[in-house]
């Protein structure tokens, strides 16, 4: 990377002729620059997009036109660092090459060809520019909902952050050569819905052209960081002032689809485990879940890396806030709307690292990942139905005196089931529905292990039988089963049989 003094000016003399210069050959920019403070610094982060090359009184940045318009008002000096790549990559099986676009779409569309009972690819939207966002998802029984976790695996929604592009692809190549033979895989498939989606931002990725991802941008063909795009819990439903991009519509629609329990979405440009909250100081309820789970990731980085991998920061974590603020993050936007268990993962220092490097993330990340999937199985977990009829519910479930800030979890249909990442200790667990007598559990929960409690809540209208064969209709019934023939005049006098009770329970769902 060259860093290019280009530009000493006094920021307050450019003129808007200068700056259309500068963005005349891509709309958008990366520079250092020095800040005053954090207060400054943060300020700064709702104009333009930090990188996460933060250091202790300077930092880069992206921005756009309108955003660099903006930035100069603060007088900060500043240098534009030219960050084109140029690689000589051969052709390769290797997984040590960084593919085209075609090559990308050829390789979705054979994964799901080749292993068509446990892998499917969707499609899940077509950009202006002709791009697909596509995504994998791999289960047993492929595309049917089981009572089983979501998982989510997303990369490179910022589209020079590449690292995390070749290592989806290779990791469900990966999942679904050792399905047949490994049983630790298999298990995995077998028990959770797994979506792979290697590359968000297809546009930002190829906006030097589909053929290499040289002149690869972060943000989208709109020059809109995707990574500041989202509702934030603080700053509400457009922090950066833009509209929701198309990229950002086609990922909150699968979110809404699908109820993802447990996800991560890769970057680079620093390495480091980043866990909630970006947007705001407040300690996530479950913090030491947090740091359990991105502990562990980078713990075994540590064993599988070279020595140095994953040790900066907090021994290869953070909270997102301590480092640096981000608004409209996907992290925060998934835990606080989607009740999603969602963090953000930085696997190399290089954005676009050289593709020789590849296979050395790969050795040094493939535990890590495939630990962090298993991860979806752990913890409390069960299906939630009517006490009377057994139809699934979506239920509101919450731990007292420990959820904030949107912790809580729901039952999802049409399966009932839930699933509340925890750490080992004991809780007590409300489960609760309009029209429905809520229901207190206590339960114990061990870490890297499952606990399993299904519960049937009782509706509110559900009277009892000696309450039931007080209704008229109720006689109707009792009549059209055939039984007690005169009941309306020994009304108090009934006895059921519990097959009688029974067959009462269903005809009166039904009703
Ligand atoms: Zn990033």
């Amino acid at each position: 990377m060259r860093i290019i003094f280009l530009l000493c000016l006094i920021p307050s003399l450019i003129l808007s002729q200068d700056v259309n210069s500068i963005f005349k050959e891509k709309g958008e920019i990366y520079f250092a620059f020095k800040y005053k403070n954090r207060n400054q610094l943060n300020k700064l982060s709702k104009i333009i997009s930090l990188d996460h090359k933060i250091q202790k009184d300077s930092a880069f940045a992206y921005a756009n036109k309108k955003e660099f318009s903006e930035f100069l008002n603060f007088n900060i000096n500043y240098n534009i660092i030219d960050n084109n790549k140029t690689f000589n990559q051969q052709k390769s099986n290797n997984w040590d090459y960084y593919p085209s676009y075609s090559e990308y779409v050829n390789l979705m569309e054979n994964f799901a060809d080749s292993f068509p009972s446990i892998c499917k690819l969707h499609r899940l939207g077509v950009l202006n520019s002709g791009r697909e966002i596509l995504i994998i998802q791999i289960s047993n029984n492929v595309g049917i909902k089981e009572n089983e976790p979501s998982f989510l695996y997303t990369s490179s929604m910022h589209g020079d952050e590449l690292t995390g592009y070749v290592l989806m692809l290779r990791l469900i190549d990966d999942i679904l050569h050792n399905y047949s033979t490994n049983n630790y895989v298999k298990n995995l498939v077998d028990n959770i819905d797994i979506w792979i989606n290697p590359l968000a931002n297809p546009d930002g990725t190829y906006a030097g052209g589909n053929n290499n991802v040289f002149s690869a941008t972060r943000s989208n063909a709109n020059n809109i960081d995707l990574n500041r795009n989202y509702p934030d819990p603080q700053d509400g439903l457009h922090p950066d002032g833009n509209s929701f991009q198309p990229e950002t519509m086609i990922f909150m629609g699968l979110a809404d689809t699908v109820n993802f329990n447990l996800a991560s979405n890769l970057h680079t440009g620093s390495v480091v485990a980043n866990y909630p909250w970006d947007t705001w100081s407040n300690t996530p309820a479950d913090l030491n879940w947090w740091e359990h789970v991105c502990n562990e990731y980078s713990d075994t980085c540590q064993l599988n890396g070279n020595s140095n991998y994953f040790t900066d920061f907090n021994n290869g974590i953070t909270n997102g806030f301590d480092w640096y603020e981000v608004d409209g993050g996907r992290q925060d936007y998934s835990n606080y709307f989607n009740h999603s268990r969602e963090f953000t993962l930085e696997l190399s220092n290089d954005k676009t690292p050289n593709p020789n490097s590849l296979p050395y993330y790969w050795n040094a990340n493939i535990s890590s990942l495939y630990n962090f999937i298993q991860q979806s199985l752990f913890g409390l977990r069960g299906i939630v139905t009517d006490s009377i009829s057994g139809q699934p519910l979506k239920a509101f479930i919450e731990v007292l005196n420990h959820d904030i800030d949107s912790s809580q979890v729901f039952s999802t249909l049409p399966i009932g089931n839930y699933h509340r990442y925890l750490y080992q200790g004991n809780y007590q667990i409300k489960f609760s529905k309009n029209g429905y007598h809520s229901k207190t559990i206590n339960t114990s929960i061990l870490n890297n292990s499952t606990t399993t409690n299904d519960i049937q809540l009782v509706p509110i209208n559900f009277v009892s039988i000696n309450e039931i064969i007080k209704e008229k209709n109720i006689y109707q019934s009792i009549d059209i089963l055939g039984k007690n023939k005169n009941s309306k005049n020994k009304k108090n006098q009934i006895i059921f049989k519990k097959s009688d009770i029974n067959k009462i329970k269903k005809i009166i769902i039904l009703e």
